[in-house]
């Protein structure tokens, strides 16, 4: 049942408040992915792919439109100065959003052929973007628009701003998707979501060790999910990963333990950390946007 709180470890009953419920914040859309909170205007973004939008929803006030041709867009982010950086499907290219509304292209081709289709995208420390670029948004028209697929592999690509270059970090996976670092950035988790075209296709969220702030190695199955896939995943501060699965949200601890799960009785594709306190999982699954609060706090 939709709120359900199960259990698997004790620690999981302080990252949960007992006396919260699970909330449906907003609903009607029909693909809801890449949920991100900007803490200055204290409002949640998200896209909703098919129906080629940005939704917005604030608190005591509710939800509206706030980008119509978002070109498909997928996943998002904020950078460190605030401004939201996107993935988007249809145009095959990550964005940025700058304070004045304007849009910079920060990447749209790698080897001098268009990406596929951007889907998640992360900030480091050092100001780099992270994004996996799987060809969801070009399988169909569905989430972008059918076209044939011109790289080579679904790479996970790391974009120095400073240096201009963008380079492939991850050229393995079968279709990356989620990606997050750990507290202290020495581990880079990825999602495979190859499931959802594959028979017995990878379902699982992988660890990479980090050096040098860029380089990774000893890749390893960090959790498997039993249903639906991992597609997008956020960490807490004490290093738990929250991850959407076909069944709600699943919590792992550092160690690949399962803690914990919401149940949603909607397929859930991303999470986000967000609210003043920034102890608030947002939950994007389907049609709707949820929320719960929680008795821990996301990284920033
Ligand atoms: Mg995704």
């Amino acid at each position: 049942m939709s709120g359900e709180i199960i259990s698997h470890d004790q620690k999981f009953l302080h990252l949960t408040i007992p006396t919260v419920k699970l909330e449906r914040l907003c609903t009607g859309m029909l693909w809801t992915e890449g949920p991100v909170y900007f803490p200055l205007g204290d409002y949640l973004l998200w896209s909703d792919i098919p129906n080629n939008r940005i939704m917005q929803w604030m608190d005591g006030v509710g939800s509206r439109i706030y980008r119509e041709d978002s070109n498909n867009s997928n996943g998002n982010t904020r950078d460190h100065q605030g401004r939201l950086i996107t993935c988007e499907h249809r145009s095959r290219r990550v964005t940025r959003t700058e304070h004045d509304g304007s849009i910079t292209v920060l990447a749209d081709s790698y080897d001098g052929k268009r990406l596929n289709s951007p889907n998640d995208v992360v900030m480091k420390s050092d100001g780099t973007i992270w994004f996996t670029d799987p060809p969801y948004g070009i399988l169909s028209d569905f989430e972008g628009k059918k076209s044939p697929q011109e790289q080579k592999a679904c790479n996970v690509f790391r974009l120095d701003l400073e240096s201009g270059s963008l380079d492939v970090v991850i050229d393995d996976f079968d279709k990356p998707n989620g990606l997050a670092f750990s507290p202290d950035e020495s581990v880079l988790y990825v999602s495979d979501t190859g499931i959802s075209h594959t028979e017995n296709g990878p379902r699982h969220i992988r660890a990479l060790d980090v050096a040098d702030g860029k380089t990774l190695s000893n890749s390893r199955v960090f959790a498997e999910i039993e249903n639906g896939a991992p597609d997008g995943f956020r960490l807490d501060v004490e290093g738990n990963i929250w991850t959407s699965t076909g069944g709600g949200v699943q919590c792992f601890s550092p160690e690949g333990k399962l803690l914990g799960e919401i149940v949603i009785d909607e397929m859930v594709a991303n999470v986000t950390f967000g609210g003043p306190k920034n102890n608030r999982l947002f939950i994007t699954a389907t049609t709707s946007l949820y929320s719960i609060f929680l008795g821990t706090n996301g990284l920033v």
